[in-house]
């Protein structure tokens, strides 16, 4: 871990039920958890009201996308507004999922970090190559490309985490080796100093996600610059993502 405090949110796509919500915000209220680390979990839109309404105070809340704009006619899309009305602090975009299953391309989700910023939502921006390019040779060019999309258009990288997440290790048991992971944190890092500022560079957290779990946390947070985690399918089950959060120590 380097000299930001230590981030890790949780990612819970669209899992869940109100039964299984319940149980997970159950566990996560009696866990304990270290006083030097942010957490925040991500649960689908439909149960943010009830999460909100029972989960502790310690653990903030994200939405796992937002729309671009202002809200309106924009059917089944929900405004960076709404989120911040029902207590949402902070949202995840560029996640690979929305990028490739989706199809959002840099410059929207650029578009979308910055409307969310603008309003006083913060952003997790996600970056990440697929395992095609990083046989090719191409990770920190991919990487670079998403990088720019976000810097080209957020007024400011005050209230944004980066989270570097390789493609092939989302959701697939292969996660990065901490050299892996610490090499990208490095090169984002550097192209942070070269590209927008050496103060931003050495203030914005890089946190790895892909595959993370209570058995090799503990390994990646000794990196120096792996700031925290975003976590997806172990941030389902409570005294898991509480070990994870605590790796920092
Ligand atoms: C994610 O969705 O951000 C993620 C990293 O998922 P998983 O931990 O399941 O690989």
């Amino acid at each position: 871990a380097g000299t930001g405090k230590f981030f890790v949110g949780g990612n819970w796509k669209c899992n869940g039920t109100k039964d299984s919500i319940s149980k997970l915000v159950t566990e996560l209220n009696s866990a304990k958890l270290e006083d030097d680390v942010d957490i925040v979990v991500a649960p689908p839109f439909v149960y943010i009201d009830q999460v909100k309404s029972s989960l502790t105070d310690r653990i903030e809340i994200s939405a796992q996308n937002a729309w671009v704009g202002k809200g309106g006619a924009f059917t089944g899309e929900i405004s960076v507004e709404q989120l911040k009305d029902i207590g949402c602090k902070w949202v995840i975009h560029g996640h690979s999922e929305r990028r490739h299953v989706i199809g959002e391309d840099s410059q929207f989700i650029g578009k979308k970090s910055a409307y969310a910023l603008t309003q006083g939502l913060k952003v997790i921006a996600c970056i990440g190559e697929k395992l095609e390019e990083r046989e090719a040779g191409k990770t920190f060019d991919v990487c670079y490309e998403q990088l720019k999309a976000f810097a080209d258009n957020v007024p400011s990288w005050d209230d944004v985490v980066i989270a570097y997440e390789p493609v092939w290790a989302i959701g697939t048991g292969k996660v990065a080796s901490p050299q892996q992971a610490q090499e990208v944190h490095v090169a984002v890092r550097e192209w942070l100093s070269k590209n927008v500022s050496a103060e931003v560079a050495s203030q914005t957290r890089i946190i790895y996600g892909g595959s993370v779990n209570g058995g090799n946390s503990a390994e990646l947070a000794k990196q120096e610059d792996i700031d925290g985690f975003l976590v997806g399918g172990a941030s389902l089950k409570g005294p898991e993502f509480a070990s994870i959060c605590n790796s920092v120590t």
